[in-house]
């Protein structure tokens, strides 16, 4: 049995590669019931994504996924149920899109140092005047030949001690955690088995996530195995947080990651959708209780 919630997936608003009008209807297709759309640091594609699931079955609950710098690593917070129009969130992200415009380019200035011209121009031009991820260089350095698929690229020129890699200067946990509770929303530490950090500091950043405002672990996302499923959902456990389910879909060329095949929270979870009200929720709760 699949679950029918999926709250994480990307659009071409940030690096996937179907329009939010696409991820809905593939979303539906797959028997999802409920999308969260999450792109990184925009949530330029929620009303085109709302639009698109109006027509049909699909609760669509608007999203971002935040990237945070923690004790010199990049980790990230989704945001679930954010107002998208809320200004302080909006100023945030459009800080941290501002620091991708920058690294972007100076990806591109150590790429060219290294051999590889024209990747700058190149990744832009795949992000289609949005914003730009290193997954678009991963795509352009792909498409130039330098390796078979992006995971290569990113393992070669991308990460930390390559060629092409910047260090990030993202949110701090305690802003990212701000903005989303600012923004009505709940913040879900994204897929924390992740990290290359020991037990330890997992078990810090997920203290310091919980004393800012954090409320969900990412207990089931598509780039955990198995056995991380049950870790994390103890964890969520001995934290005292709700447990989030998500795929962190991109895209069908990624198949191994596919809409409607997330299982199940495992027992003991206590889902972060736990006190969401669907169609009813504009309803006033004395009136929904008919007194
Ligand atoms: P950015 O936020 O621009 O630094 O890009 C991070 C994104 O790159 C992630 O959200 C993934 O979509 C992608 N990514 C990171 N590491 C890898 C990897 N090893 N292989 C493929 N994609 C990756
Ligand atoms: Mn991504
Ligand atoms: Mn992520
Ligand atoms: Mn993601």
């Amino acid at each position: 049995m699949f679950s029918p919630y999926d709250l994480h997936t990307h659009s071409t608003a940030s690096d996937g590669t179907l329009s939010p009008t696409e991820l809905v209807a593939r979303a539906v297709a797959a028997g999802v019931r409920t999308l969260a759309l999450t792109d990184h640091d925009t949530v330029a594609g929620i009303d085109e994504a709302r639009r698109a699931a109006d027509s049909q079955a699909l609760d669509l609950v608007a999203g971002v996924e935040i990237s945070v710098t923690w004790e010199g690593q990049t980790v990230h917070v989704v945001g679930l149920h954010v107002d998208p129009e809320d200004p302080v969130l909006g100023a945030g992200l459009v800080e941290l899109c501002r620091f991708r415009d920058w690294r972007a380019e100076e990806m591109g200035r150590r790429l060219d140092k290294a051999g590889i011209p024209g990747t700058f121009a190149g990744a832009k031009a795949l992000s289609n005047g949005r914003l730009i991820s290193r997954t678009h260089f991963a795509r352009f350095l792909t498409r130039l030949g330098v390796a078979r698929e992006e995971r290569d690229v990113f393992k070669h020129y991308l990460v930390r001690g390559k060629p092409g890699h910047v260090p990030g200067q993202w949110a701090a946990l305690d802003q990212a955690v701000g903005w989303i509770r600012g923004a009505g929303g709940q913040a879900v530490l994204a897929h924390p088995a992740r990290y290359k950090i020991s037990a330890s500091q997992l078990r810090r950043l997920i203290g310091q996530f919980r004393e800012v405002g954090g409320v969900a672990l990412e207990v089931v996302s598509g780039s955990h195995s198995r056995d991380d499923y049950w870790v994390m959902a103890r964890q969520a456990r001995d934290f005292g947080l709700l447990s989030s389910a998500g795929s962190d879909f991109h895209g069908p060329e990624t198949p191994w990651i596919e809409l409607g095949r997330l299982p199940a929270l495992p027992d003991g979870c206590v889902p972060v959708w736990r006190d969401w009200r669907s169609p009813l929720a504009s309803v006033p709760r004395s009136l929904a209780r008919g007194v």
